[in-house]
């Protein structure tokens, strides 16, 4: 993808702080960070979301998390992480190739999500369980 961003930062065009690297994953500092060690894995073939990944590129990004995290954590000294992912515009996603954001976390650091929760009906529930084990078929 010529004009991709993190195409462009996995294949060296431009410049970017690795942290790590391997055959199938980089990750690197993210240019704006919300906190002090937030870092972006990517696979580095291009899919535009999660949902678009196949299964190895998928698992290949899954398996450096943990120990990444816990890298990040004993090099920034936080206490806490969210490991966020957005798919699509709708949700939040502003560079096209699927990335997962590791967000290093303290208390009181102002960060929060606001969820406003609503209640599951339950007949919603049925259809909704049903279409969607229907969908995995
Ligand atoms: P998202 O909203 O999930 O698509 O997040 C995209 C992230 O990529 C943002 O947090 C940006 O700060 C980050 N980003 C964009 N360009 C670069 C870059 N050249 N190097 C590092 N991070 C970047
Ligand atoms: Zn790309």
């Amino acid at each position: 993808m010529a004009e991709c961003i993190f195409c462009k930062i996995v294949a060296g065009d431009i410049p970017c702080h690795k942290v790590y690297e391997d055959d199938h994953v980089l990750a690197f500092l993210d240019i704006g960070p919300l906190s002090h060690g937030h870092t972006l894995i990517v696979p580095k073939t291009h899919h535009p979301t999660l949902d678009q990944v196949p299964d190895d590129v998928a698992a290949a990004c899954g398996a450096i998390v943990p120990r990444l995290a816990r890298a990040i954590l004993r090099a920034t000294g936080a206490t806490a992480w969210n490991l966020l992912q957005n798919n699509g515009p709708d949700a939040g996603q502003e560079v096209e190739h699927v990335h997962f954001h590791i967000i290093p976390r303290e208390s009181d650091d102002n960060l929060g999500f606001r969820w406003h929760t609503k209640s599951l009906d339950s007949d919603a529930a049925l259809n909704l369980k049903v279409a969607i084990s229907d969908a995995l078929r």
